[in-house]
């Protein structure tokens, strides 16, 4: 997870949205090579209605041998072309599978991180990971098994007509039956896998949701409540799961249905003209055992692609609603700014905001209106308001985390982008600790940061104890058991190891610590910010005091501003 996190934030996951994936070229070839495979019993039925008519006429073993060994032969060929067409559709259904989850993943991560309206985690992860397999089974048997059933019956119709017009025909009646039926079916089948997926990625988001939370849930004596819905909820999940089977039952049913008629009225027909009881439909002098056989061994082989469609119907349904959910992943939100193409110059870290006004929706109020402020490089600045009144979000579009509705935000005049994350450290209000070891957490993975840094970076945020302590056992998920204290020293050591950092941003990083430790923190942070530009939001006087200067901001001066 972590990890996962860090390539998905990673540099290369930002910039341009990608184009639509194309379909691949390997599916179309893997779907000729298994439709060539089925086409080969056409001659091994051939080879065996005459070694069979041969045998009836008197013939001995010796007439018969050589046609055994082709019949052989060909069954060889068939099952290498169909082994090689199943890889060929695996491997290209996997490589379309990679492509998709990397899209998605880059679109989920150039979400802006204050974005509400972002897929929850649970449900995200959900998608990408476990729903997205659905569609390497929907695109390496469904796909060919389409292609399969539209090529095949046709080609074996065009064998049996000049033989037999009448066998053609029944055999042209039952199938257009099957397809409608289908359709019918599939049209249903969708809506149902749809809503199962729905009520999969939902459950998964509530279950992670609320694992999360269980220390809260516990203690407020929510235990019964929680576990109310989560049987719903599941239950839900298995009404929804019947109903999809239930389709998938009755596809097959209705197929199979067809499918014996179909082969009963041919297997009659042949049987009435070779007792000679009827010399109708047949071109010329009825049928005799070689075609007769031949008409009825190709019978059954027209109906088996359809079969094999239906066998694999649900994997379109299922598969297409995965295509569907992963793609939905892909819909624009709040977007973090695109890297402009300007190359990074040395950065000094002035910041200036020039009549910025920022809402997190259409019809939400705004957060930020005609907001001015110019710091200078190097200049330490507290951000003082009541809760509510912007201060987050200010930092944020300093970040570059989202792009503000009017206005411009630069730094030494260069718009932010994503080109500037490496020169701003950013010290968050819940810094989220991954599962794992302290200096992973302090590095994150970072290309520019070294051991040494890190082990620096501990030292100077006071680290080194705690680090002793927790050397054999690696921090828990989501921080269990870092006091908030030790979580805002880590946030500082992340920062510090970052030497190209010229800008730091702090939300409340005294907030919710006790004096001793709140005036600790303050004394890291301005070491950590000497010589670069500070921008704190804090509620805390005696951490203002410390700045060089602070800009009280309300919503009154706000829409004062405003005016
Ligand atoms: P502060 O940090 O000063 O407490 P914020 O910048 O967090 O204030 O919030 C400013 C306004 O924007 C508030 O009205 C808040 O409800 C709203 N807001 C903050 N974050 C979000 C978000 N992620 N989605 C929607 N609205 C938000
Ligand atoms: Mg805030």
């Amino acid at each position: 997870m972590g990890s996962a996190y860090l390539d998905a934030s990673g540099k290369q996951a930002f910039g341009k949205p990608e184009k639509p994936v194309p379909r691949h070229r390997g599916l179309r070839k893997a779907a000729a090579v298994q439709t060539l495979a089925s086409l080969i019993w056409i001659p091994q039925a051939a080879i065996l209605a005459t070694a069979v008519g041969r045998i009836a006429d008197g013939g001995g073993f010796n007439d018969v041998f050589g046609l055994a060994v082709y019949i052989a032969l060909f069954g060889i060929a068939k099952s290498c072309l169909e082994a090689a067409g199943g890889r060929m559709a695996f491997r290209a259904a996997r490589t379309e599978l990679t492509a998709r989850r990397e899209l998605a993943t880059a679109a989920v991560a150039r979400r802006s991180p204050i974005d509400s309206t972002r897929p929850s985690s649970g449900e995200a992860a959900s998608v990408i990971g476990e729903q997205a397999e659905m569609i390497v089974p929907y695109l390496s048997r469904f796909q060919p098994a389409r292609f399969k059933a539209s090529a095949v019956p046709s080609i074996i119709l065009a064998c049996i007509f000049p033989i037999s017009w009448i066998a053609a025909l029944i055999l042209l009646f039952a199938m257009p039956l099957i397809p409608v039926f289908m359709a019918l079916i599939g049209w249903r089948a969708q809506a149902a896998s749809e809503k199962q997926l729905a009520a999969t990625g939902g459950l998964n988001g509530f279950l992670l949701d609320r694992l999360r939370g269980m220390a809260t849930i516990r203690s407020l004596g929510a235990v019964d409540a929680t576990a109310t819905r989560l049987r719903a909820d599941a239950e839900s999940l298995k009404t929804r799961t019947m109903a999809v089977l239930k389709i998938a039952f009755l596809s097959s049913a209705v197929l199979e249905l067809f499918a014996a008629l179909g082969v009963a009225l041919v297997a009659v027909y042949v049987g009435f003209s070779l007792l000679g009881e009827t010399r109708f439909g047949a071109w010329a002098g009825g049928l005799d055992l070689t075609s007769g056989l031949f008409v009825l061994l190709l019978a059954p082989a027209f109906f088996e692609p359809l079969r094999e469609l239906s066998a694999v119907w649900h994997d379109r349904a299922a598969g297409e609603a995965a295509m569907k959910a992963i793609n939905a992943l892909n819909v624009e939100g709040l977007q973090l700014p695109a890297a402009s193409d300007a190359p990074a110059v040395a950065t000094a870290g002035a910041i200036r905001l020039a009549n910025v006004g920022f809402r997190y929706g259409k019809d939400s109020n705004a957060a930020i209106d005609g907001f001015d402020l110019s710091v200078r490089a190097g200049e330490h600045v507290a951000l003082l308001g009541p809760s509510g009144s912007g201060k987050s979000t200010l930092l944020a579009l300093i970040a570059g985390h989202a792009t503000g509705d009017t206005g411009s935000v630069t730094i030494d005049g260069q718009p932010v982008s994503s080109a500037l994350h490496d020169k701003i450290a950013w010290v968050g209000q819940k810094p989220h600790i991954f599962a794992g070891t302290i200096a992973g957490n302090i590095s994150l993975g970072r290309p520019n940061v070294s051991m040494e840094s890190v082990a620096e970076s501990l030292n100077f945020a006071k680290l080194n104890r705690f680090a002793r302590s927790h050397a054999r056992r690696p921090l828990g998920d989501g921080g269990l058991g870092v006091s908030g204290g030790e979580a805002l020293r880590l946030a500082i050591a992340r920062a510090a190891c970052n030497p190209n950092a010229r800008i730091v941003l702090a939300d409340e990083p005294t907030a919710h610590l006790d004096a001793e430790t709140a005036s600790d923190i303050t004394e890291s942070l301005i070491a950590l910010a000497k010589g670069r530009t500070l921008v704190v939001a804090t509620h805390d006087p005696r951490l203002a005091a410390r700045m060089d200067r602070t800009i009280v901001l309300n919503p009154e001066t706000l829409r004062e501003a405003a005016e």
